[in-house]
């Protein structure tokens, strides 16, 4: 009599215990029906892993899809393409490590930022991505209206934290406080991943005091890899490509 112990291991992930333990007790039980019950057991755990990543890419919250196969890594010659594409395994995230894409606008930080989140989303970490503007409006939000540590709580429940845009915005003390709150707390335990155009050397303008800049410098950066993007604009080139383009029309 065929007894699958694929199919015991199916059904226990299916959380269908009765089913697991008694479906050999079942009268004139055969192997085909064995053999049908184990590929209607595989279809369901393949489609709860599906809508589990589908569920996650839609709780990221990320602005637009984007993967590192549409990611053209010749106009980053400096880029270190493996150590950056390494990080598509998110073992950064099973780490508690984080990512710094620091560079000019329009060299590809948020794309790259949103490629990591994919890839994580899909090896079954819970993502978020927002922007930093977005994530201090929100914190600010939530404290004045004395549901800050809820909100807390709730970044906590992702394993990865996409924040974009680090850096463009001087944000008030209050709100700068908020962010090192949030840095600190998810140091060693939970990641970051974050875009910014501005060099460390900047950073206290962003935070409250030299001394958490330097907190969360070394919390993201000595805890984390940092990846440089250089040179002219994705956008201003594309638009000058397609003003080329027309001026031959
Ligand atoms: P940044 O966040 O550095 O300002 P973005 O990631 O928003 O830049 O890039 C601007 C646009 O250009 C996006 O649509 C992005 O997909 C595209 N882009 C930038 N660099 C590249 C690249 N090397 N290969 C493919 N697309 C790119
Ligand atoms: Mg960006």
């Amino acid at each position: 009599m065929l007894k699958l112990p694929l199919l015991e291991e199916q059904l226990t992930m299916l959380k269908l215990p009765m089913m697991r333990d008694s479906y050999m007790r079942i009268e004139q039980v055969t192997s085909e029906k064995i053999k049908y019950l184990a590929d209607l057991a595989s279809l369901e755990v393949e489609q709860r892993h599906q809508n589990g990543i589908n569920d996650r890419l839609v709780g990221a919250k990320f602005p637009t899809t984007k993967t590192f196969d549409t990611y053209d890594f010749s106009m980053q010659p400096d880029l270190p393409k493996l150590k950056l594409l390494e990080h598509a395994d998110s073992a950064f995230v099973g780490n508690a490590r984080n990512v710094v894409l620091y560079g000019p606008p329009g060299t590809g930080k948020t794309h790259c930022l949103i490629a990591l989140g994919v890839a994580a989303c899909v090896q079954g970490y819970r993502t978020r991505f927002i922007t930093a503007a977005g994530l201090l409006g929100m914190l600010m939000d939530a404290k004045r209206e004395g549901g800050l540590s809820k909100k807390l709580r709730m970044f906590d429940r992702y394993h990865l934290l996409l924040i974009d845009e680090l850096g463009y915005i001087p944000f008030e003390r209050e709100a700068t406080d908020l962010l090192f709150q949030i840095i600190s707390e998810r140091y060693e335990s939970k990641s970051i991943a974050i875009t910014t155009n501005l060099p460390f050397e900047e950073w206290n303008q962003v935070f409250p005091t030299a001394m958490a800049a330097t907190a969360v410098i070394d919390r993201l950066v000595h805890h984390g890899s940092v990846f440089e993007f250089k040179g002219q604009s994705h956008r201003l080139r594309t638009r000058s490509g397609t003003a080329k383009r027309m001026s031959k029309t």
